[in-house]
């Protein structure tokens, strides 16, 4: 049988391109999203129409019984297609930003923490019973953790996830499960709007790359395919910089 995997906030962006990826590679993907229902039926749209297979799980992160939602909806669609809820591969990859220190309100920092640490820890918490021995788990981090940036909130809500992988790749390894966080830097997607179809603000972020070009989601995608696929096998507990060598130093 075919691998399967879920990919949280896989409706746009990089998440997208992770989807679309994945089932390029044979994968049936569970693609979640927040709120934009339209966004994720055209991700499903357009990994069917390449021969792919995928289905789509609405549930809002960050708020009561988030997680239950995920599951219930990601569970369902796995034994209707497969006839069992087992998992290969989970990319927790759905994050907001976040204003900075001097703005940023305690309400709004509660939240970011809920949608990009609480959520992954409780989501791996559920996925590890349904991941086969020998699977795969990817977060999204950011180069923000290694980088000085004015987003410090944000920047902080990753590190966690850099921890948190590294540790729980040393408790999962004996079932051959690997656990890996892959770090993109400034990437054209909605997150950073005023870069979308901008070439030239693209090209000024970009310059201060060892690559000298702002990252687009399937640079972002191939990594976490490696990692998620045989080849990745040997690489675990690691944050991968793909940032195209942002500010190296
Ligand atoms: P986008 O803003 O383009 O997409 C965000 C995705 O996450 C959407 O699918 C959205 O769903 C989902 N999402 C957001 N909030 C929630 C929520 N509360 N509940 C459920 N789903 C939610 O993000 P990117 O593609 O740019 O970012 C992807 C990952 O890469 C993130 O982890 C981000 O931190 C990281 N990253 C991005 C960088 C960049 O420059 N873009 C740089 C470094 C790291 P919906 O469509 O329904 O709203």
């Amino acid at each position: 049988m075919g691998k399967t995997a879920l990919v949280t906030g896989a409706s746009r962006g990089i998440g997208r391109a992770i989807a679309r990826r994945l089932a390029a590679d044979g994968t049936l993907v569970a693609v979640h999203y927040g709120s934009n229902e339209a966004a994720a039926r055209q991700t499903v749209h357009l990994i069917e129409q390449d021969g792919g297979r995928a289905f789509p799980i609405r549930a809002e992160l960050g708020v009561a019984g988030d997680v239950d939602t995920l599951f219930t909806g990601l569970e369902a669609g796995l034994l209707t297609r497969t006839g069992q809820a087992r998992l290969d591969i989970l990319v927790n990859n759905a994050a907001i930003t976040a204003d900075s220190i001097e703005t940023i309100t305690p309400q709004a920092f509660d939240r970011l923490i809920a949608i990009n640490t609480k959520a992954p820890l409780f989501i791996i918490q559920r996925a590890l019973p349904l991941l086969n021995d020998g699977g795969r788990i990817v977060n999204l981090s950011t180069a923000a953790t290694r980088i000085a940036t004015p987003e410090q909130p944000y920047a902080m809500s990753k590190a966690a996830i850099e921890a948190l992988s590294r540790s729980l790749a040393q408790a999962v390894g004996e079932r051959g499960i690997t656990v890996n966080a892959v770090a993109p830097g400034p990437t054209a997607t909605d997150m950073n709007p005023w870069m979308l179809d901008n070439p030239e603000v693209q090209q000024m972020v970009g310059s201060g790359n060892a690559i000298p070009r702002a990252g687009q989601p399937t640079d972002i995608a191939d990594v976490v395919a490696f990692l998620a696929g045989e080849a990745g096998r040997r690489v675990t507990g690691q944050t991968i910089d793909a940032s195209g060598g942002c500010f190296l130093g």
